[in-house]
C-alpha cells in the first residue's frame, strides 16, 4: 500500500496534464496507466490553438512543437462542386494560428518525462486500476493490478478518473450518464500522401470522410451508418477503395494502397456525459466524464481544458489535504456547460451535414445553404474558427 495526495487513473491527455500541473505545485501525485507505453494508434493527434496557449502559459508549448508535426491552418469542406472554408485559423489573434497534428504518444511521453523533475510525481505503467476503495460513502483510494498480477493499493484524499471512454471507475462509482444517440461509426485507416493532395472534409452522395495530415501519411476517418460494418466487409475492400476515390478523386492514387481489412479499424462512435462528475473523494474528467464524438476532433482539447480547470480549482484544497464535494462541484460547474454546448453542436453537425450525405443516393451533394451562407460574412465567418480553435468556457 502506498499513500499519496492525488491518485490519477489513466495517462491520456487529461491524466498526464493534470498530473504535471499538480506535481509542479508541489502536490504528491501518483499516475496509474494500464498500458506499458503510450503508443496507441487508435486516438487522435490534434492540438488546437486553445490547448497550445494553455501549454504556453506553463512553458511547454515550444517544447511540444519541437516534436515533428504538421500544421493545419484551414478546415475546408469539399463537395463535388465546391470547396468551402469552414474555419480559417490564420485570421485569429493567437500565437498559434494552427492545429498541430503530432503523434499523441510523443506528446504524452514529453509531459510524463518532464514531470519526473517534480519530486511528488510518480508514474506507474502497466497498472490496471480494478477497484475503488471506499470508506463509507467516500472514495479513499484505488486497488490496481501490476504487470506481474500483484495487487496494490493507493490511498489518497482524491482519486481522479481519467480512464477514458470505457471508464471502469465511473462505472464502479455508479455515476449515471446521459447518452446521446449516435447514428454513425468510423473506419480509421492511413494512406500514403502524395504531392498536390489536400486534406479536409470530403462529402459526396453516400459518404463523408475526414482527411488529416499525419506527416508522410493521411489519417482517414471514413464515416459509415451505425451497425453497417459487417455489410461493408462483405462488400469487400475494393468497394471501400472505390468509395474513397469517389469521395476524394484526388486521393484515388493513395487509396490504391488499401488492400486488406487489417489496415482498417472500426471506431464505434459514442457520445455521453455524466450528470454528476464526482462522488466524495472521486472526480471524473475528460472522456471519463463526457465521451466525445470524433466529429470536429475536439476531444483532446476538451480533456486538456478539463485538466487545466481541475488543477486551477483543486490545487489549494489538495495542498491542504482536504478536498470537499463542493470543490469537485466547482470543477464540474466550470467545465460542464462548454462540454454540453460542444456535444450539442457535434450532434447537429452529424445530423444535419453528415447523415444527409450518407442518405443521399445520387446526383450531387451540396452543403446546405444555411451552413454556407454565414461563412460569406466577415462578422460571422470567424465564429466557427474561434469555436474550433479555443472551445468554450474560461481559458
Ligand atoms: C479513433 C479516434 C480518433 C479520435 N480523433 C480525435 C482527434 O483527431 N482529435 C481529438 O481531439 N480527439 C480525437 N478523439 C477523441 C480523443 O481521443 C479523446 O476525446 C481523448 O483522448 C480523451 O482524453 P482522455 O485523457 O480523457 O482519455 P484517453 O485519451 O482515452 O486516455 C485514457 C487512458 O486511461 C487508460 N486506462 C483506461 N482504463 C484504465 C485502468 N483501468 N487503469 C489504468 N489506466 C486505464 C488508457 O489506457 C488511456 O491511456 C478520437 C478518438 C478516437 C477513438
Amino acid at each position: 500500500m502506498t499513500e499519496t495526495t492525488c491518485c490519477i487513473v489513466g495517462a491520456g491527455p487529461a491524466g498526464v496534464l493534470l498530473a504535471w500541473l499538480l506535481a509542479r505545485q508541489g502536490i504528491d501525485v501518483t499516475l496509474l496507466e494500464r498500458h506499458d507505453d503510450f503508443h496507441r494508434d487508435f486516438r487522435g493527434d490534434t492540438l488546437h490553438p486553445g490547448a497550445l496557449e494553455l501549454l504556453d502559459r506553463v512553458g511547454l508549448a515550444e517544447r511540444v512543437l519541437e516534436i515533428p508535426h504538421s500544421r493545419m491552418q484551414k478546415l475546408v469542406f469539399h463537395t463535388q462542386r465546391e470547396a468551402v472554408t469552414v474555419a480559417d485559423l490564420s485570421r485569429l489573434r493567437t500565437r498559434f494560428p494552427f492545429v498541430a497534428l503530432l503523434p499523441q504518444a510523443r506528446f504524452l511521453e514529453l509531459l510524463a518525462t518532464d514531470a519526473r523533475r517534480f519530486p511528488g510525481f510518480r508514474l506507474v505503467m502497466g497498472a490496471d486500476a480494478r477497484q475503488l476503495i471506499w470508506d463509507g460513502d467516500r472514495v479513499s483510494g484505488v486497488r490496481y493490478v501490476d504487470a506481474d498480477r500483484d495487487t496494490h493499493e493507493v490511498r489518497c484524499p482524491l482519486v481522479v478518473a481519467t480512464d477514458g471512454r470505457w471508464s471502469r471507475l465511473r462505472r464502479e462509482a455508479g455515476l449515471p450518464a446521459i447518452v446521446a444517440a449516435a447514428q454513425i461509426d468510423l473506419l480509421w485507416f492511413r494512406l500514403p500522401r502524395h504531392e498536390g493532395q489536400t486534406g479536409g472534409g470530403y462529402f459526396a452522395p453516400g459518404g463523408y470522410m475526414i482527411v488529416l495530415e499525419r506527416q508522410a501519411e493521411w489519417q482517414i476517418g471514413f464515416v459509415i451508418a451505425k451497425g453497417t460494418f459487417n455489410e461493408r466487409r462483405e462488400a469487400g475492400i475494393a468497394a471501400l477503395r472505390e468509395q474513397v476515390g469517389r469521395l476524394a478523386p484526388g486521393l484515388a492514387r493513395s487509396a490504391d494502397r488499401l488492400a486488406d481489412w487489417d489496415q482498417v479499424r472500426l471506431l464505434s462512435v459514442h457520445a455521453d456525459r455524466l450528470r454528476r462528475w464526482y462522488r466524495p473523494g472521486l472526480l471524473c474528467l475528460g472522456d471519463a466524464a463526457h465521451v466525445m464524438s470524433p466529429v470536429g476532433g475536439v476531444g483532446i482539447n476538451y480533456a486538456l481544458l478539463d485538466a487545466w480547470a481541475a488543477a486551477d480549482v483543486l490545487a489549494r484544497p489538495l495542498q491542504s489535504g482536504h478536498v470537499t464535494p463542493r470543490d469537485l462541484r466547482a470543477v464540474q460547474r466550470r467545465r460542464q456547460w462548454p462540454t454540453r454546448i460542444v456535444q450539442t453542436l457535434q450532434a447537429l453537425d452529424q445530423r444535419l451535414l453528415i447523415e444527409p450525405a450518407l442518405r443521399t443516393r445520387r446526383g450531387n451533394y451540396r452543403l446546405p445553404f444555411w451552413f454556407r451562407w454565414p461563412l460569406r460574412w466577415p462578422v460571422l465567418r470567424d465564429l466557427p474558427a474561434r469555436l474550433f480553435a479555443f472551445g468554450l468556457g474560461k481559458r
